[in-house]
């Protein structure tokens, strides 16, 4: 358990991180984990008991089932489970971010009636179709398609990426569906099921974030109802501004959240380690140039903590928070990464090797940097939105 400084953080929001850290150590013991991560396996049972804690209706309104919306709550979720497993995290976030927040914010009323409930009370999980083979940070040249016939609506075409699609019940294709000139207005998103007709789900191998998997998925002539556009027929060729409102800005603190909590577990790994390992007769933290590192990522990492969490509070209060969002995207996942790395140095050949948990720190943590817009792409959104002259 963490011995890093939480201050002044309301009191449901302690007692969230107790209850939290009581159900990690219980249902998400260290060789559970290794275990979900060497063996590729998402662990239901836990995500279930999250749901059962009302983990997964912090993001829905009392209305649908849920707690009430509670950015901050959510992000300290995330924090607390990332400290133990990407595989339990993940699926959390499919379910209370990518369904329970981006229905609520951008569904239509009959998505929110059918499909918030069942994030509440059964931890339904949805996964983000955007990427391709052919388009990456340029997420508005999709080219996989979505054509209107009668009721219902037609994909073609592959998407790459989709995290956790394998235990995702629908994933949100952002699909073009007028002219490719009018790249922004002709896009929409639909709620296509996993278990459709036509759809196929290919793993790709990836260096971390185990457990839900990542897929190639392919459409051939799948067939969904155009009530699954999401936002209903306001939605059709409006997707780019559902996707890149407060999706995508949320989207940027549950990443800076992960990297939170797997860089909290590496710092306190790399602290008890160096307590516990001697070498020339003493422990390791005993020398200097180790005491310093340790030093440096506990004050990188209160850095990284106060961030994340000032943007969350901008969120929570639905102020404009694109800038300070992207921000805390760069400045964390880069920054965790970097403390991830010392700590691995701090444990020696033991951070590399598989009887500690740090070499699967590693692994997740590199990704950090990558996902929901890499480093590249947030240094271009805070130049552009602060208005730097081209
Ligand atoms: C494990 C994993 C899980 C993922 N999960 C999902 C998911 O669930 N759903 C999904 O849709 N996608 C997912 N992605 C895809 C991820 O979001 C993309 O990797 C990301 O958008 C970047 O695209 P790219 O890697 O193809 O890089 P490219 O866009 O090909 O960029 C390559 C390099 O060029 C830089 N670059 C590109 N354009 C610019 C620019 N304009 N200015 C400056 N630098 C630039 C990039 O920063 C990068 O360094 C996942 C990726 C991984 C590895």
């Amino acid at each position: 358990m963490s011995d890093l400084p939480q201050r002044h953080e309301p009191e449901h929001l302690v007692m969230l991180r107790e209850t939290l850290r009581r159900f990690v150590e219980r249902e998400m013991p260290r060789d559970r984990v290794k275990q979900w991560d060497r063996q590729e396996q998402f662990p239901v049972a836990v995500h279930r008991g999250l749901v059962e804690l009302g983990l997964t209706g912090l993001t829905v309104d009392e209305e649908y089932g849920g707690s009430g919306r509670d950015i901050t709550a959510m992000v300290v979720a995330i924090e607390e489970l990332s400290a133990r497993s990407m595989a339990v995290a993940c699926a959390y976030i499919q379910s209370a971010c990518y369904a329970g927040l981006n229905i609520s914010d951008v569904g239509s009323d009959e998505q929110k009636r059918t499909l918030l409930p069942r994030v509440a009370t059964e931890g339904l999980m949805f996964s983000y179709g955007f990427s391709e083979p052919d388009v990456g940070a340029d997420v508005a040249s999709v080219r996989t398609t979505a054509l209107r016939r009668d009721d219902s609506v037609i994909i073609d075409g592959n998407k790459r990426f989709c995290s956790g699609a394998g235990i995702a019940q629908y994933i949100y294709v952002l699909a073009r569906t007028g002219k490719v000139e009018e790249r922004y207005r002709n896009l929409s998103l639909i709620l296509v099921p996993t278990d459709a007709p036509g759809l196929t789900l290919q793993p790709q191998e990836t260096l971390g974030l185990k457990g839900g998997g990542t897929f190639d998925v392919t459409f051939n002539q799948v067939a969904v109802p155009a009530s699954n556009v999401v936002g209903g027929d306001a939605g059709w060729n409006d997707g780019w501004l559902r996707l890149v409102g407060p999706g995508l800005d949320i989207e940027k603190l549950e990443v800076a959240a992960m990297a939170l909590g797997i860089s909290r577990a590496a710092v306190d790994d790399a602290w008890l380690y160096a307590q516990q390992r001697q070498q020339f007769g003493k422990p390791i933290c005993a020398i200097q140039s180790i005491r310093h590192m340790l030093a440096e990522v506990k004050t990188r990492w209160e850095a990284c903590r106060l961030m994340t969490y000032h943007a969350a509070g901008l969120v929570a209060q639905r102020q404009p928070a694109a800038v300070d969002t992207a921000m805390t995207k760069l400045f964390v996942c880069d920054t965790a990464r970097d403390i991830v790395l010392i700590c691995q140095q701090i444990m020696g050949a033991y951070g590399y090797v598989g009887d500690f948990d740090m070499e699967r720190y590693v692994r997740d943590i590199l990704v950090m940097p990558i996902l929901g817009g890499s480093s590249a792409i947030q240094k271009n959104n805070i130049a552009n939105r602060l208005g730097l002259p081209r």
